[in-house]
Parts: C-alpha cells; sequence; structure tokens
C-alpha cells in the first residue's frame, strides 16, 4: 500500500512518514502543492494524506485538479482545529475524509484503514497458501503465526501476491519501494527477496526466479 503525504510542516511531515512507514506503509513525503500535483500526475498511489495549507498550490487545489483528472484515489485532508468551513470545502471538493490538527498517529491510522476498507473492500485480504496479507491492519501470518516483515518485505510481498500467476520484474518491484528521497538498488531488491525466501520457504511458499526476466508466484490451484 503506497501513500501520498503532502504537508510542508517538515517536523511533522518526517514524524507521520516514519511512523506510517513502521506500519508497513510505502510512503512518499512532499512539502508542496505542486510537488504533489506533480507525483499525482506520474505515480500511482492507493491513499493521499493532505494538508490544505500549504505555500504556492493550496491543497484545495491540488485535490480540485486531481478530481478534474477523474482520479478517484482516496483523499484524507488535514487542517487546523478552527477551520470548520475548510474541513466542509474540502469534503464537498472531493475529499473523502478529515483530520484536525494536531493529528493523534492512532486516529490517523484507523482513519487509513477505514478508508481503505470502505473504498476497496475486495482487496482487504491476500491469501497464498498458507500464507496471509491483511491489507488493512498491515499485518501477516504464516501457516497460523504472525510474520514479521519489514515495510520493504511487505510491499514486495504484496505487489507478487496481488499479480499471482504473473512473472513480475525487478524494475516493477523498484518502482513499487520507491521512496523518492532515497533510491534502492536492483541488487537491494534482490536482498530483500532473499530475506523474504528465508522466511517463507520453510513452509511451502516459493517466490521463483525467472532468469533475465524477474520473479514469480506460481499459481496455486
Ligand atoms: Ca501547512
Amino acid at each position: 500500500m503506497r501513500l501520498l503525504l503532502v504537508e510542508d510542516d517538515e517536523m511533522l511531515g518526517d514524524a507521520l512518514a516514519s511512523a506510517l512507514r513502521l506500519s508497513n506503509y510505502a510512503v512518499d513525503l512532499v512539502d508542496s502543492g505542486s510537488g504533489a500535483d506533480q507525483l499525482l500526475n506520474r505515480e500511482a498511489y492507493d491513499l493521499v494524506i493532505l494538508d490544505v495549507g500549504l505555500p504556492g498550490m493550496d491543497g484545495f487545489e491540488v485535490l480540485r485538479k486531481l478530481r478534474k483528472r477523474e482520479n478517484h484515489i482516496p483523499v484524507l485532508i488535514l487542517t487546523a482545529r478552527d477551520e470548520l468551513e475548510a474541513r466542509v470545502h474540502g469534503l464537498d471538493i472531493g475529499a473523502d475524509d478529515y483530520l484536525v490538527k494536531p493529528v493523534a498517529l492512532i486516529e490517523l491510522e484507523a482513519r487509513i484503514r477505514a478508508l481503505i476498507r470502505r473504498l476497496q473492500p475486495r482487496r482487504a485480504q491476500l491469501a497464498y497458501g498458507p500464507l496471509v496479507l491483511d491489507q488493512v491492519s498491515r499485518r501477516a501470518w504464516l501457516t497460523e503465526r504472525p510474520l514479521e516483515l519489514t515495510a520493504r518485505e511487505w510491499a514486495i510481498l504484496e505487489y507478487l501476491m496481488m499479480r499471482e500467476g504473473r512473472i513480475v520484474s525487478k524494475e516493477q518491484l523498484l518502482e513499487t519501494l520507491c521512496d523518492l528521497d532515497r533510491s534502492i538498488s536492483l541488487n537491494a531488491i534482490e536482498v530483500y527477496v532473499s530475506r523474504l525466501r528465508a522466511k517463507l520457504e520453510a513452509d511451502g511458499v516459493k517466490i521463483q526466479t525467472v532468469r533475465g526476466f524477474g520473479y514469480l508466484l506460481e499459481e496455486r490451484a
């Protein structure tokens, strides 16, 4: 699950981004409306957390442009405590939910889960043999035991499971993991995959290497 966080308050943005990454979300953080607009034009996200008070192009403008492009990705806006009109306006122009600052992290995560559940009910759980990934709670189980995964391992596994039976290239995986401020190499992808294998193979879940192409979770009957 890949989130775009738009927040110009550096301290708040960094704090929220690190906390969300710890909860296994891939997070891109951007501090301007125009930056957000460019990314939303170019990249595929599952959800946007959008501060409305931004220098230059504000959050409303980003939202308006997004909806004008018929992009229906869930958007959660962040507003200041005394901005009742801003919240109403945000909802009117297409926000799905709002949160008032200061943001309580547990509430933010609960709202994210609720939005994902409400808007993507069929994507809630992925299963592959003894392996189960819950995309709402961000938890994983292997043969009914909780499975610890890092955010990157989680993202790779989620991507492969959503494409069961199809070959996935390293470049595709790289794109899924892309945090804009930190570049990852194709070699790193190999490292993450081998760590995943170490966690999964004893229980019969095999990530196959398709030489020259990428990886595959073979379709299960
Ligand atoms: Ca702001």
